[in-house]
């Protein structure tokens, strides 16, 4: 198993599958969904409609269409309210979920946003310490995934992220 940070766009990278960290219509939105409907094309939107929405904390899959990658898994994650709202178990369940139905696809290389940590507010080191710690729990019990990379969109959050995969790999 292997989990890296990088930075870069993440409609760029050659994985199996990249997760969208979309909202509860799955109809399109800013941020990176914006970014992900733009280079997948129209098809995006076709197959999303026909999913019904998703609920925050849950995940669901399309075809990457004109992406490089082979699948796009849409999560929803939580919108921060201060914390005491079941934001971090919602957050945690976003990954895990998507790591679910990676495998189940037998994508093998999987690369995540920061989910929450744009429009919806979530503090990025709250964030990046919850997502590497369930993606790593994740891959060291049963995942038939091989490699997770925590696609960062600025310097700062790459930072963020490298410091929590320090202290895992310490
Ligand atoms: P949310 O609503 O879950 O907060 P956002 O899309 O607003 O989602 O932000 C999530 C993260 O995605 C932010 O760190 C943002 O900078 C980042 N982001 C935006 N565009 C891209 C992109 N093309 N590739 C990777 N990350 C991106």
């Amino acid at each position: 198993m292997h989990i890296n940070a990088i930075q870069a766009d993440i409609t760029s990278l050659n994985v199996d599958a990249i997760v969208n960290a979309a909202n509860t219509s799955l109809l399109g939105g800013g941020g990176v969904d914006g970014a992900i409907h733009r280079a997948a094309g129209s098809g995006l939107l076709s197959a999303c409609r026909q999913l019904g929405g998703c609920a925050t904390g849950d995940a669901k899959i399309t075809e990457g269409f004109n992406l490089p990658a082979r699948y796009v898994i849409h999560t929803v994650g939580p919108v921060w309210q201060g914390g005491e709202r079941g934001e971090a178990a919602l957050l945690a369940s976003c990954y895990r979920r998507s790591l679910a139905l990676a495998a189940s696809v037998k994508a093998r290389s999987l690369a995540f946003p920061s989910i929450s940590t744009g429009v919806y507010g979530y503090p990025i080191g709250k964030a990046a310490t919850i997502a590497v710690a369930t993606v790593n729990a994740v891959l060291e019990d049963t995942s038939g995934v091989e490699s997770v990379t925590f696609c960062c969109f600025s310097a700062e959050d790459f930072t963020v992220y490298q410091a929590c995969l320090n202290q895992l790999s310490r």
